[in-house]
């Protein structure tokens, strides 16, 4: 297993569940990046589901009611059903499951992958730990969660790239019975759409964020003070002070992620295409996509038959969507706006996960505008596919 974050770790966890009655265990190695560049940022996941979850005793928050803000100011409040809305950050889960793994026989290892190639009827990491000493492993199969060095050739490339503030607020502020899904009473800009994010863990402390779906993510000091205007002349938070921030840039793309480098060699996680194209959420697919492989593989089948983390029906549309933001026929604002204010949130979040009917899809597009997302869904086979220069950043 290379790479102990979302994946690798959800994984790892999946193959050597004693619960699960599934075959043998394998024996798993998990290589895990020392401190350095190629250790990934700590950082927040956010994603649902029904009742109780195998995460919730970690869990930093969780709301049943979520809130949209369109850009004229109304408030959409919704009750979410069966469903919550789960907050988990990636420091805690980390710690815990790396612990429950070893417990349970996991060799975790510090030590960062160089390579992982087929090598006939075995594939071979090549790697070096803290102090640079290299080493070679064989391994029967490998799952690897390394970002991938380049995006794949799409026809649209989008980024999700936003930066967090952990706030404190002196005197109460929040209200921590919901979250703040999209708050668009902001500037948007020229390509795109612009949105404000709350998460309240108390009536004094909430994460708060600014994002953007667009090509280019910001400079530093745009994002700071993007959040600096949302914090006071938006949400009028009374004198605050930021604990800690988190930052990232989520790919938004049609592109096709590989299945498979060689017979061997699986990516997983954001690597193997669990980033749901047209909101960055990935997590939950994350959570299905490790416990189909780990069947797979205690059942002595092949995790390359296991299918992809979202189906071709969610991809395809999601192509249409990113097609139609990108080309400003939509106004992503009052896209997403009008999706929540129109339908019951549940639909839109279980739409999300790719589990709604062909006919529940089919209904969600006619709350969409039908006319520019005909255009882009007709222009879309003959657009060609290409690779995404790295973007740099906009001020
Ligand atoms: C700031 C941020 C917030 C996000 N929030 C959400 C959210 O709310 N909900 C959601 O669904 N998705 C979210 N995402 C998207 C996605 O869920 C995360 O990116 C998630 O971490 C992806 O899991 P992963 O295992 O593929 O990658 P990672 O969690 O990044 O794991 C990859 C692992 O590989 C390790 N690694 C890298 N190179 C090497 C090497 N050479 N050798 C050994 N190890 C290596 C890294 O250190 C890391 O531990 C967010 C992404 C970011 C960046």
């Amino acid at each position: 297993m290379i790479g102990a974050g979302a994946a690798g770790l959800s994984l790892a966890s999946a193959l050597v569940d004693p619960q699960a009655d599934r075959g043998p265990v394998p024996r798993v190695l998990m290589a895990t990046a020392p401190p350095g560049p190629t250790r990934s940022p700590d950082r927040t996941w956010c994603y649902w589901e029904a009742g109780e979850g195998p995460y919730d005793g970690l869990l930093a928050g969780s709301w049943n009611r979520l809130r949209v803000y369109s850009r004229d100011g109304a408030e959409i409040d919704r009750s979410l059903g069966s469903l919550r809305y789960k907050m988990l950050r990636s420091r805690t889960f980390e710690d815990t499951l790396s612990t429950r793994l070893r417990t349970l026989g996991v060799d975790v290892r510090g030590m960062t992958v160089e390579s992982a190639t087929d090598a006939g009827n075995h594939a071979v990491v090549r790697s070096r730990d803290s102090s640079g000493a290299s080493s070679l492993l064989r391994s029967g199969l490998v799952f690897d969660s390394r970002p991938l060095s380049t995006l794949p050739a799409a026809r649209t490339t989008l980024l999700q790239h936003f930066r967090g503030w952990f706030v404190r607020t002196a005197s109460p502020a929040f209200d921590p019975g919901a979250a703040i899904l999209m708050d668009f009473r902001l500037p948007q800009p020229p390509r795109g759409l612009a949105f404000g994010y709350v998460l309240p863990m108390s009536p004094y402390e909430a994460l708060v964020e600014y994002t953007e779906f667009s090509p280019r993510p910001l400079h530093e000091e745009a994002y700071e003070n993007a959040l600096r205007h949302y914090c006071g002349s938006v949400l009028s938070l009374p004198d605050y002070t930021v604990r800690e921030r988190e930052q990232g840039v989520i790919p938004m793309t049609d592109g096709h992620f590989p299945r498979r480098h060689g017979h061997r060699v699986f990516p997983i996680g954001a690597a193997g295409g669990a980033t749901r194209p047209s909101t960055g959420y990935t997590f939950a697919a994350i959570q299905r996509q490790s416990h189909l492989i780990a069947e797979a593989v205690r059942a002595g089948r092949s995790p390359g038959r296991v299918p992809p983390p979202h189906r071709f029906r969610a991809r395809a549309m999601d192509a249409v969507l990113l097609r139609a933001l990108d080309t400003g026929r939509v106004k992503g604002a009052d896209f997403f706006a009008h999706l929540f204010a129109s339908l019951p949130p549940e639909r839109v979040l279980r739409f999300l996960d790719g589990a709604t009917s062909p006919w529940e899809d089919f209904g969600m597009g006619l709350r969409t505008p039908v006319v520019p997302m005909l255009r882009s869904l007709l222009e879309l086979p003959l657009l060609p596919r290409s690779v995404p220069a790295s973007a740099p950043e906009r001020p």
